[in-house]
């Protein structure tokens, strides 16, 4: 046998919107920064994740049903979990849609609804995926600016809206700033929204906004219009369901859902992810739980950041985005030798910035006192 590989240049094979996509920048490996710094375990404020795992429940869910055997596709239509979350959330589950994450459902929104050449909007700084997606289907993003102090510019909003977009991708709160808007503000975007467009309304980190009562939530705002929207929500940030893989969209109407199931791969949620999903939903004790540990640490490293005199914008999920003052890209590297994994901003004008998402009060004081001695370090 001949283990030789021939070179093979498959680059003209590749469409012109793909070949110029950036990668995703899912944040420095572990195992890396494991053998980079020494460290016995590794501090990882990357991805959002949460560091208080998921309710006792979901466990012996998984086991149950891995125990009645793999040997079976998952039900492609995913019917009990629509179930439990349209019972949980008065929707009938015809309005609901699953998805392998819900950024499987961001992709199958582009797939469905956008031509090349159709705009899309977004805001900056944000989550990559809205930009991603759109452009894989040839489309173009327009990106409306965040005030100077991370606010809603609700000019520039109006502006972008009124130039005519297939899709609206809006993050409430927002990735990575953490602010959000609050009802008022919401309620502008929807009615600069032209009737014209879907609005996709990414609430990502909802649980951990729902608790403050500025914090409009998205299906009781548009429940009523009758005009086409999506909230999708996920089971990856407050429940804990990360390495699962699972979200959900409720959707303005049965047809919405429709298209997307033409789209998306029949089994797109495998059965451990339903039945984990399922289980989650059920224990309100366990993310409530979550929630309220979540939000004090947040109110307590910003504080202790703030103190040391770093600019944090003021969050309502459970990740900061932070001033540096100097490239983040090399306190990034700084903290990675010492254990420790942030994400540095990259998009133009954040440079100096990196998202941490927090984990337990003994891993946030290591990384509060890391990153403020970098910060001390040759102040600019
Ligand atoms: C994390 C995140 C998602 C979705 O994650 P899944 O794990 O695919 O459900 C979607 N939108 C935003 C803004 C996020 O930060």
């Amino acid at each position: 046998m001949n283990h030789v590989l021939a070179p093979a240049d498959s680059a003209s094979l590749i469409r012109r919107e793909v070949a110029g996509l950036p990668g995703y920048d899912p944040g420095a490996d572990p195992d890396e920064v494991a053998a980079l710094s020494g460290a016995r375990r590794v501090i990882k404020l990357s991805n959002n994740e949460s560091p208080f795992g998921v309710s006792p429940a979901v466990a012996e869910a998984v086991r149950l049903g891995l125990a009645d055997g793999v040997s079976r596709y998952p039900d492609p239509t995913g019917r009990r979990l629509a179930e439990a979350i349209g019972k949980s959330l008065d929707v009938p589950a015809g309005r609901v849609v699953l998805g392998n994450g819900s950024e499987n459902i961001l992709e199958l929104l582009c797939q469905a609804v956008l031509d090349p050449g159709e705009l899309v909007v977004t805001q900056a700084p944000g989550f990559s995926l809205h930009e991603t997606f759109p452009r894989v289907m040839g489309a173009r993003v327009e990106k409306v600016p965040v005030t100077a102090g991370f606010g809603f510019d609700a000019d520039a909003w109006r502006e972008a809206l009124a130039a005519g977009p297939k899709l609206v991708f809006l993050a409430n709160p927002c990735n990575p700033t953490g602010a959000m808007l609050d009802a008022g503000q919401l309620e502008q975007i929807v009615a600069a929204t032209p009737r014209s467009a879907l609005l996709v309304l990414d609430e990502a980190y909802g649980e951990f906004a729902r608790t403050d009562p500025e914090y409009p939530d998205g299906l009781e705002a548009l429940r009523a219009l009758d005009r086409p929207w999506i909230v999708l929500r996920t089971f990856s940030k407050a429940y804990g369901l990360a390495g699962v893989r699972v979200g959900y969209g409720i959707a303005s109407d049965t047809a919405l859902i429709q298209a997307l199931d033409r789209v998306r791969t029949p089994y797109n949620v495998n059965r451990p992810a339903q039945d984990a999903a399922i289980a989650a939903l059920g224990d309100h004790e366990h993310l409530a739980d979550t929630v309220r540990r979540t939000r004090l640490e947040i109110a307590r490293v910003t504080d202790r950041l703030r103190g040391a005199g770093l600019r944090v914008v003021p969050s309502s999920t459970n990740f900061l985005f932070i001033d540096t003052g100097r490239r983040s890209d090399g306190v990034a590297r700084e903290l990675h030798r010492a254990g420790i994994i942030v994400k540095a901003w990259r998009e133009p004008g954040y440079e100096n910035y990196i998202r941490a998402s927090l984990s337990t009060p003994e891993d946030n004081d290591v990384f509060v006192r890391c990153l403020t001695e970098i910060c001390a370090k040759d102040k600019p």
